[in-house]
């Protein structure tokens, strides 16, 4: 049989959306520990699979497109009216959601780098203009500095918080000061996707009273990390205003979550004691993670997340570590993947893995760079 060669003429977009930086190992063996992609290690809540499988039988319906059940149920959880609140196929859909409904040609969006890699996404689709900002020398994000690029054009700040890759958060106080000084026709994403292991609030949800004073925030939230429900793909976005999140599901298609994600995460909502002892458990396993990095005299951000930022010493390559991790087992994220060579991302673990990942890291600082 003869190929024919494809001669497609694709949208110009298509050559500017960078393909996203995957983590390896997906249908090649099992890894001993994958600590690459910020998952929980713990298996999701008996009580949450037992909902997923009650939900089994009806999949011949399509879903609530509306979502009614789990937006009634995370209005009562938030205490944000259910009309503001958002629900999309992972965080991930809100935010290009949110690109879709606010960008174009001539528009700007502004946020830190390194942050997390799907933001360039929603400049690529929507040909605007992305205004990235340095953090500052504690990998934290810089508000003042974000706060000056602001322009006439500018109609998106997103804020990171903790900010992924680098682990490391901002006081609440610094977020509603940049507030105030952003303008209402612009809106404010604070992506708060690991807000539950940051020590710096008190009150993980303290965020929640900024909606009140501002109707272009919208706070994003996912189940996909403290909830262990990655596989799933379920988010929600608090908005300030319903025009926010009218917005969002304008722009999708009407059934982006499908029905075990809606019963699943409705399910999830009624545990929150033990969200709260997997959260200390995996604060208790950072504080280890982090010792042990020290030990090794890796420099390490002061992380508020479930996962780890490190600065390997000597200016090393990442790239020949973390092939070393992989051939032994242990996948981790290379910081030049993520915008800065010689860094690693790295997920707090079972014991066992972060031990296993320690172990693997002493073995290849040892040798000389190069060797
Ligand atoms: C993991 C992560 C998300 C969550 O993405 P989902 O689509 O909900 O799985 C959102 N924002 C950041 C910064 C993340 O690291």
């Amino acid at each position: 049989m003869t190929t024919m060669t494809e001669r497609l003429e694709f949208a110009a977009r298509v050559e500017r959306i960078a393909a996203y930086p995957a983590a390896g190992a997906y249908g090649e063996h099992a890894a001993a520990a994958n600590l690459a992609s910020n998952e929980s290690p713990e298996p999701p809540i008996p009580a949450v699979l037992a909902a997923i499988e009650a939900a089994l039988g009806t999949l011949n319906r399509y879903p609530d497109p509306s979502a009614s059940q789990l937006r009634g149920r995370l209005a009562a959880r938030y205490g944000v009216p259910a009309a503001r609140i958002a629900v999309g196929n992972g965080s991930c859909d809100l935010l290009l959601a949110a690109g879709e409904a606010l960008l174009e040609p001539g528009a700007e969006l502004v946020y830190a780098w390194p942050s997390f890699s799907i933001y360039p996404h929603l400049a690529a689709t929507s040909g605007a203009r992305a205004v990235t900002v340095a953090l500052d020398g504690d990998d934290r994000h810089d508000l003042d500095a974000i706060a000056a690029e602001l322009t006439a054009a500018t109609r998106l700040v997103i804020v990171c918080n903790p900010n992924n890759p680098t682990s490391t958060a901002i006081e609440l106080d610094a977020i509603a000061a940049l507030l105030e000084q952003i303008p209402p026709h612009i809106a404010v994403i604070v992506d708060e996707a690991y807000c539950e292991f940051n020590l710096l609030a008190g009150d993980p949800d303290a965020s929640i009273a900024l909606l009140a004073r501002h109707p272009n925030l919208l706070l994003l939230r996912t189940f996909s990390k403290v909830y262990g429900l990655c596989g799933l793909r379920v988010g929600f976005a608090l908005c300030g205003s319903e025009r926010l999140k009218l917005a969002l599901d304008q722009v999708r298609q009407p059934f982006a979550v499908n029905a075990l994600a809606l019963a699943a995460a409705f399910e999830a909502l009624a545990h929150g004691d033990e969200v709260q002892r997997r959260v200390e458990r995996t604060i208790a396993r950072r504080i280890g993670l982090e010792a042990g990095l020290e030990e090794l005299g890796v420099k390490v951000a002061d992380s508020q997340a479930n996962f780890v930022w490190t600065t390997l010493p000597g200016e090393r390559d990442d790239g020949p570590i973390v092939e070393g991790l992989a051939d032994r087992g242990v996948l981790v994220r290379a910081g030049s993947a993520l915008g800065r060579q010689g860094a690693l991302r790295v997920t707090c673990g079972t014991e066992r893995e972060n031990e296993r990942f320690l172990g693997a890291l002493r073995e290849l600082l040892a040798r000389p760079a190069g060797a």
